[in-house]
């Protein structure tokens, strides 16, 4: 696959289709940003799809300035918004709901961006895979809710999946520098969150407004919890574990407030390869959609003088639980990720709409785990199946509380 999009570069003289889907979000916009830099340092970037959820005024400036051939929004009510905003469309197909995003992702774009917030996110990236579309991959939900058959059909189909999340960017940048059979251990760097020293007591207090404030990083609002409860820690233990094909006793977190470190690989001779960058997610995103090439950006370089001692600590599994439980979750298979998933998606919502306190995240999360025994999926529709309960199950306890909506 690599050499064969390197020979297409050559050829095309870099010319390069983009599907940007969750275009209204951090990732989204930021991805347009590196698409607007790639133009300036002479790559033809056509950006041939966007699609996102209900933001029709963002989607709508986006759509005036890439001129998309498609877009595809979450529903029929969000497309007529859109079409009355741009009133001619002038031959841009416009489509609604699940349909539209599979629309979305079918359309032959080299490359696939899935930046989607979710589960939602999946049938975006099983449709990418399936056309053999290399796609960069921000939605980790989508390999955390069904990642052996994300893999298995991407292997079928030729399809490649690189990453965008930092953390596994750096860990594929840091294989290139041995063979996998070489490989000891992966570290995925954390930050910790904003409540990394926090007590239970404190932790008890905390709102939403707290959660939202991420000491290093800009992202959405369901991420920027998932790092407060470390929570998006366990999804990327579970998404390194697909990515890379790695057991899970391989995998090990490492907190490190700084964010300077994104990840590390770990070799059988002792020697241990660290990606270090600035905190900015276009990076990433950039080297997943030139990969192998790299491209000059014009974003601020680490100063490393400047970002002083680089500290390392254990995390604490005790005040934050949802990292044990996505360990515990990817052991038992993908029947259990994809009820943590979903239980943490419906979790999170209910914290963000003040009706759950922090501490109940993991809470809820390990009530609708222990639910009942599900067998593993084998087929996307069983994954969906799995999602849809594990959320019933989640509302349910929320009822049974008083904290339903
Ligand atoms: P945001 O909430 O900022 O954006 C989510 C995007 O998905 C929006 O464009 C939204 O549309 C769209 N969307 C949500 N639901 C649907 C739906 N049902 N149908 C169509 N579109 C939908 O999230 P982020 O950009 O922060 O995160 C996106 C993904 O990237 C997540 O999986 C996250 O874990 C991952 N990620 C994010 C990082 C970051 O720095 N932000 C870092 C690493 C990974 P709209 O807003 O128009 O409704």
């Amino acid at each position: 696959m690599e050499a064969a999009w390197y020979d297409a570069l050559e050829v095309n003289g870099l010319t390069v289709s983009v599907a940007i889907l969750g275009s209204t979000g951090s990732i989204g916009t930021q991805t347009l940003d590196v698409i607007r830099s790639l133009r300036a340092n002479g790559w033809n970037i056509e950006v041939t799809v966007l699609a996102a959820g209900r933001r029709t005024d963002r989607l709508a400036q986006q759509i005036w300035e890439f001129r998309p051939r498609l877009v595809a929004v979450a529903d029929q009510e969000a497309a007529e918004d859109l079409r009355r905003q741009l009133g001619d469309l002038r031959g841009m197909e416009v489509h609604a709901g699940q349909r539209g995003m599979q629309e979305a992702a079918a359309y032959p774009s080299d490359v696939v961006v899935n930046a989607i917030g979710g589960a939602a996110g999946l049938l975006a990236t099983w449709h990418a895979v399936r056309r053999g579309a290399r796609i960069a991959l921000a939605n980790k939900e989508s390999l955390v809710a069904a990642g052996e058959l994300v893999m298995q059909e991407a292997a079928r189909a030729g399809a490649a999946v690189i990453p965008v999340d930092s953390e596994h960017s750096a860990l594929f940048q840091c294989l290139l520098a041995g063979r996998r059979e070489e490989v000891e251990a992966y570290v995925l760097t954390a930050s910790g969150g904003p409540f990394r020293t926090w007590d239970l007591d404190q932790l008890r207090q905390v709102k939403p407004a707290d959660a939202l404030c991420h000491p290093n990083w800009q992202m959405g609002p369901k991420i920027t919890v998932d790092s407060a409860t470390l929570m998006n820690k366990g999804l990327e233990v579970i998404e390194a574990h697909h990515l890379f094909g790695a057991s899970y006793d391989m995998i090990k977190v490492v907190v490190h407030p700084q964010s300077v470190v994104h990840s590390l690989v770990a070799y059988r001779d002792g020697a241990l390869m660290a990606q270090l960058g600035a905190p900015d997610m276009r990076i990433p995103i950039q080297y997943a959609i030139t990969y192998p090439y790299r491209e000059t950006s014009p974003w601020k370089r680490l100063d490393l003088a400047a970002a002083g001692a680089l500290t390392f600590e254990p995390p604490n599994e005790q005040r934050f639980p949802c990292l044990r439980l996505a360990y515990d979750a990817g052991r038992a298979g993908t029947a259990a990720t994809c009820v943590l998933n979903a239980a943490n998606e419906v979790a999170v919502d209910a914290f963000l709409h003040g009706r759950l306190p922090f501490l109940g995240i993991p809470a809820l999360i390990e009530a609708v785990l222990g639910k009942r025994a599900v067998p593993n999926p084998a087929t996307v529709e069983d994954v969906w199946a799995i999602d849809a309960e594990a959320r019933s199950d989640a509302r349910e306890w929320l009822r049974e509380r008083g904290c339903g909506p």
